[in-house]
């Protein structure tokens, strides 16, 4: 047993575990110690077992990163696009082909369950780096219908070097959606990764040594926000930041960005309305919202974590909710019948858990869950049952993310309340409608205040479609076209074709 009486590293089944980058940072191109030795524990949430100790990053190590980076990107950003594709084409194959393994080591990084792991973050990865390593040599820039004479021409020009920050709870998918649009348009990367959750990141940096990136093109510095984080988002010679993470940190970070005034883009927290609306195909709308406050435990910052429900068909549906909600498989990650796992920390569950005494406080009522899970096999681990509480739309479980398998009912009379309760938060992330009606969807999807509503399904992504949020929830936009704008800039070119001289100071 190691210090602290938690168990030794543990080697994942298979004897997959990530020989090389144990311990280590990802600096150009190599796997290094942090300069002065200090590590950090990675816990397997199932049991709050030690996995294994990665180096933990600190200012010096990160300036490190940025050089590298910085050295690294005349070589990245003078290739042709088409060869930097080739190298994310290649990436998404070797994820693919280690899609297994690559789900194991995030199953018990995280407490994904196994086969939301291989079946949608493995899967969604690889897409990313597909769709942005085909993205490469296919953004072009403009010609501008100008004055005759002159001929304008815009080129889509890369940042620099860019700071990319990235939480706990998608970290291989929220990797991908940085790195392949930031590498596609000829950028150099740092990336933070969580401190909780730093494995898969690191075993993809491995990848990308091994599929033959250059060196120094991205560089992971493994630590603490306070640190290694804040200091990238400080650094001076970084010309973007790109953050995941909450509202709070996301504030800070645009004062840290202030100093060179960074291009700053921020993926922060939400509160996702998920309207149910009286006409609603309600086998679908039971399933489909459960699956969107449920799945990975609730922590997805586009969670259905609000369910507007029409008084009409309330006690159905919420008879029918409660149901599913009660019989979904908590359980050891690993196991391919787990539905959902543990959340990611003992200090996250305590928090998420702590939500619901202050429903209680405010009048609400739990429907469901409201606890930590009985079993002895999970007494270890960071689990928590779907919790289901009738609340107000004013509560502060209504109002604040609670980021966990915690969803707060409400009714309503018609679709004018509906819209006014679903837009009565700050933040404008992610939403959900449930209805038969063409009319009454597009108008609600026109009104409600978000960067993504879906209608009829919930939680879908896909790296052609922009993801992001309004309000609270930040700005700037993750995949598809919008992505590629966000990690370049316009310059705009003007040639004098026939020669004219200026009319003006003529003698
Ligand atoms: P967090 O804000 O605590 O941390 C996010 C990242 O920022 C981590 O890597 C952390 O180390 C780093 N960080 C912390 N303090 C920092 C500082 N002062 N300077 C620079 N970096 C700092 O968030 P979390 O708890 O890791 O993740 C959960 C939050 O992320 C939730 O609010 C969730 O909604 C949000 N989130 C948003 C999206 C989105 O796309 N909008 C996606 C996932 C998660």
């Amino acid at each position: 047993m190691a210090a602290g009486g938690r168990a030794s590293p543990k080697i994942l089944p298979d004897g997959s575990f990530m020989s090389s980058i144990q311990n280590k940072l990802f600096i150009g191109g190599r796997f290094v110690d942090a300069m002065d030795g200090a590590t950090i524990d990675v816990l397997n949430p199932h049991d709050n077992s030690l996995i294994t100790r990665v180096a933990e990053a600190k200012a010096a190590d990160v300036d490190a990163a940025v050089d590298a980076a910085a050295r690294a990107f005349p070589l990245w950003s003078g290739l042709p696009a088409a060869e930097r594709g080739k190298l994310l084409l290649k990436l998404a194959d070797r994820i693919e082909a280690e899609a297994d393994a690559l789900a194991r080591l995030e199953a018990i990084d995280t407490g994904h369950p196994i086969r939301d792991a291989r079946n949608i973050d493995v899967m969604r990865t690889a897409a990313c780096y597909r769709y942005f390593g085909g993205m490469a040599d296919k953004f072009q820039g403009s010609l501008v219908p100008v004055e005759a004479g002159f001929l304008n021409y815009v080129s889509r020009v890369p940042v620099g070097v860019v700071g990319q920050i990235v939480p706990w709870n998608f970290p291989l998918m929220f990797t991908s959606w940085k790195l392949g649009p930031a590498l596609a348009a000829g950028n150099t990367v740092v990336m933070k990764p969580s401190e909780i959750t730093p494995l898969s990141t690191l075993r993809i940096a491995e990848m990308m040594a091994e599929i033959g990136f250059p060196e120094g093109v991205v560089n992971i510095v493994v630590g603490y926000g306070a640190t290694a984080g804040q200091h990238l988002a400080e650094h001076p010679a970084v010309g973007k930041i790109s953050f995941t993470g909450s509202t709070g940190i996301g504030r800070r970070i645009v004062q840290a960005s202030q100093g060179n005034l960074k291009r700053v883009q921020l993926e922060l927290g939400g509160k996702g309305a998920n309207i149910v609306f009286d006409d609603a195909n309600l086998a679908a709308a039971v399933n489909g919202s459960a699956w969107a406050i449920f799945h990975n435990q609730g922590q997805a910052c586009i969670a259905g974590s609000r369910l507007i429900i029409h008084e009409k068909i309330a006690d159905e549906f919420l008879e029918r909710f409660v149901a599913l909600a009660t019989s979904i498989r908590l359980g050891n990650p690993l196991d391919p019948e787990t539905e959902m796992g543990p959340l990611t920390s003992t200090v996250h569950r305590d928090r998420v858990l702590s939500y619901v005494d202050i429903a209680r406080q405010q009048g609400g009522e739990v429907l469901a869950g409201g606890r930590a899970p009985t079993q002895p096999e999970l007494a270890q681990g960071c689990y928590v049952e779907p919790t289901i509480v009738r609340a107000k739309p004013t509560d502060r479980v209504s109002q604040e993310e609670v980021f966990g398998p915690f969803v707060t009912v409400t009714t309503f009379g018609d679709d004018a309340d509906a819209l006014r309760i679903a837009n009565s938060t700050e933040y404008g992330l992610g939403s959900g409608l449930w209805t038969r009606d063409l009319s009454r969807a597009h108008k609600v999807a026109r009104d409600i205040r978000a960067g993504m509503v879906w209608i009829n399904s919930y939680k879908r992504v896909n790296p052609g479609s922009p993801f992001g949020g309004v309000g609270q929830s930040g700005y700037g936009r993750e995949m598809g076209f919008e992505a590629m704008h966000d990690y370049t800039e316009a310059k705009s070119v003007w040639v004098n074709v026939d020669a004219q001289i200026p009319p003006h100071f003529r003698r």
